[in-house]
């Protein structure tokens, strides 16, 4: 998602309360952000932020960090929490590659991807983030029994990422073609941005959750 370019919206994340700033030097110690031991949760490629407010809202018992690349699309989610304020999330501005110079080993309970990126070019698939080289990166960071969510449209990036699971360590705990027509998947299910938009427009949601 590449919104407009905000004029000064690096400036403006640079100075935001919501955002944690030089995030590597909290690594192994995130909850001393948060003042408590609950587990941490991270959305990468959070986009506006929508999917992850809502599960914060409804989770006041995990801390939530939501990580996005761009400014201009992060000030959509500082926005929303700026208008509801949640002490359990928090943002990062930072490319997912650098994920393990940020948390520790075994620091997160959950990583959540929806609706990320295609990188449909075959010599751009490292980029993408259910990619067996982000699932290395992943497996570092993630506690030994955590679990990965990814919801997609996009059934040729899904299907890329069935297909690495093996080449990386990980197994599929729960798979659906179809995730709206899945009564067991769909509970509690939290519609991210994307999901609205295409499954508006009649695409299946494809879902996996996986561990190793
Ligand atoms: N997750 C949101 C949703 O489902 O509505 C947004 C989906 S949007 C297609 C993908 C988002 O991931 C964009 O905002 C993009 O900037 C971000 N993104 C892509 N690659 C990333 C990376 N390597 N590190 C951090 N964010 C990334």
């Amino acid at each position: 998602m590449r919104l407009r370019n905000i004029t000064g919206s690096r400036e403006m994340i640079a100075e935001n309360e919501f955002v944690i700033h030089q995030p590597e030097q909290n690594k192994g110690k995130w909850n001393t952000v948060f003042k408590n031991t609950n587990p941490i949760h991270i959305e990468i490629g959070m986009g506006k932020g929508k999917f992850l407010h809502t599960l914060a809202q409804n989770n006041p018992g995990v801390n939530y960090l939501g990580i996005e690349k761009y400014s201009s699309v992060l000030l959509r989610a500082i926005q929303k929490m700026e208008e509801a304020p949640l002490l359990n999330l928090r943002f990062i501005r930072m490319d997912a590659e650098s994920i393990t110079e940020v948390f520790g080993k075994e620091e997160v309970e959950r990583i959540y991807l929806n609706f990320s990126d295609p990188w449909p070019k075959d010599r751009h698939a490292k980029r993408r983030l259910p990619s067996a080289e982000f699932l290395n990166r992943y497996d570092s960071i993630l506690k030994k029994d955590g679990r990965l969510e990814f919801k997609t449209d996009n059934r040729e990036l899904f299907d890329f990422a069935v297909e690495q699971l093996p080449v990386a360590g990980w197994r599929a705990e729960a798979v659906t073609y179809d995730l709206h027509k899945d009564n067991a998947l769909m509970e509690g299910n939290i519609m991210t941005e994307y999901e609205e938009k295409f499954s508006s427009m009649g695409n299946p949601i494809c879902k996996y959750i996986i561990c190793r």
